[in-house]
């Protein structure tokens, strides 16, 4: 569960971790009270949406007064906000964080996440602030420092330092003394709060020299928030992917992936099988989609209009097994299915177990455009094969 900048900033603040003044305006006639209670001008106004990338969609505005403050907001709440990591759409921005401007003379990078490979949490620091961590590392992977960090001796305060002297231009002594205290406290955070990713991105030095944390991502772990009703409140239903909620509601499992190819599969496992599969033959999926192993005609057909409002997807495998269910009455059910929803991408079936021949004929013999695949190999191959050929 992704908190808001706001909602992070607070746990911050509470944590002792320093952010800017600052207040929510949910309505654009509370503009002129909030300004008299935030430090200013300038401000910053922000808009308060779980997609990254805001300051390049336009949804962080510098203002120098009231009059540019009411313009802002005017063009901001309420309006659609498109990021490079939101649909072309965008998302609506509900909520704006107002706050005092920041004389900024370096940023950086700070983030705490969980290194699969080593298995323990880690500390990420980078003189790149400000840019999108995942450009940096592909970029100057130079400039990403990491601290991976024993859970049973916590952070150390040698961390800090290891992390610190690897800038160029080490900063004086008080600020090296707020930088590692601030890491010291990020880790803690994490480490109460159950968080899967926290991070700090710009952390800024002022021309001051005192450091802010100028952005604030916060991560729940789902699994967490059972022990975290508090924060399980902060929940915000309005940000999450609208085919994540049309999924959930048809009690399908779907998650949306980067690739163009729409998947729908019965069972977690065949799912993840099939997404390597996908991989293998030079192709990414658009999603997982496990429509369960006891899958109704009707949950098909919720499969398929899921994956066909994505507007990504170049050609849809279904990959399914028939145990319970056979397969003759699962063919038939996809193509019922096939009827009821305008499908105008190429179709790559594969199926095994019950019946599965009476299955097969019944889908050939149709007179819609299936291509039918022997096994999965070839029906991960066909459809990479389709992806590839509209280029
Ligand atoms: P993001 O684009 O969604 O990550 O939003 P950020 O909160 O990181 O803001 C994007 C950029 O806006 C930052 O990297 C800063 O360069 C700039 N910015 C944000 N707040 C301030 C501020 O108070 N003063 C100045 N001068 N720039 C700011
Ligand atoms: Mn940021």
């Amino acid at each position: 569960m992704k908190l808001h900048e706001y909602q992070a900033k607070e746990l911050f603040q509470k944590a002792g971790i320093p952010v800017p003044k600052g207040r929510l305006l949910t309505s654009r006639d509370k503009l002129g009270s909030v300004l008299e209670e935030v430090p200013g001008p300038p401000w910053v106004i922000k808009a308060q949406v779980h997609a990254g990338g805001r300051g390049k969609g336009g949804g962080v505005r510098l203002v120098k007064g009231q009059g540019e403050a009411a313009e802002a907001v005017a063009e901001l709440l309420e309006k659609p906000l498109v990021t490079p990591q939101t649909t072309a759409e965008g998302v609506i921005v509900h909520q704006l964080l107002v706050e005092e401007g920041v004389d900024i003379d370096k940023e950086f990078y700070l983030g705490m996440t969980v290194d699969r490979k080593l298995a323990c949490p880690t500390m990420i620091f980078s003189p790149s602030g400000g840019m999108e961590i995942e450009e940096v590392a592909k970029q100057s992977p130079d400039l990403i420092f990491k601290e991976p960090v024993n859970p049973a001796t916590g952070w150390m305060p040698y961390q800090a330092r290891n992390l610190i002297y690897k800038l160029s231009q080490v900063p004086g002594g008080s600020t090296v003394k707020e930088l590692s205290s601030t890491m010291k406290k990020i880790y803690d955070l994490f480490v109460a709060n159950d968080c899967s990713l926290l991070e700090i991105n710009p952390l800024v030095i002022t021309k001051q020299g005192s450091v802010i944390a100028l952005d604030a991502k916060m991560t729940i772990d789902d699994n967490a928030l059972y022990r975290h009703k508090d924060l399980a409140q902060l929940d915000d239903p309005r940000e999450k992917d609208p085919l994540e909620v049309l999924a959930e509601a048809a009690s399908l499992n779907y998650i949306r992936l980067n690739g163009n190819i729409g998947a729908m599969v019965n069972g977690a496992g065949l799912a993840m099988a099939t997404m390597d599969v996908i991989k293998l033959a030079g192709a990414e999926p658009a999603n997982f989609l496990d429509v369960g192993g006891g899958a109704s005609e009707e949950m098909i057909t919720k499969g398929f209009e899921i994956i066909l409002k994505d507007e990504r997807v170049r050609a849809i495998l279904i990959n399914i097994f028939g145990g319970i269910l056979r397969c003759d009455v699962l063919a038939r059910g996809v193509l019922e299915a096939a009827k009821k929803t305008d499908i105008d991408v190429p179709l790559i079936v594969r199926l095994e177990g019950t019946n599965v021949e009476e299955g097969r004929k019944i889908l050939e013999e149709s007179d819609l455009d299936f291509l039918v695949a022997r096994d999965m190999a070839e029906a991960a191959e066909l459809v990479a094969k389709e992806v590839k050929r509209q280029g």
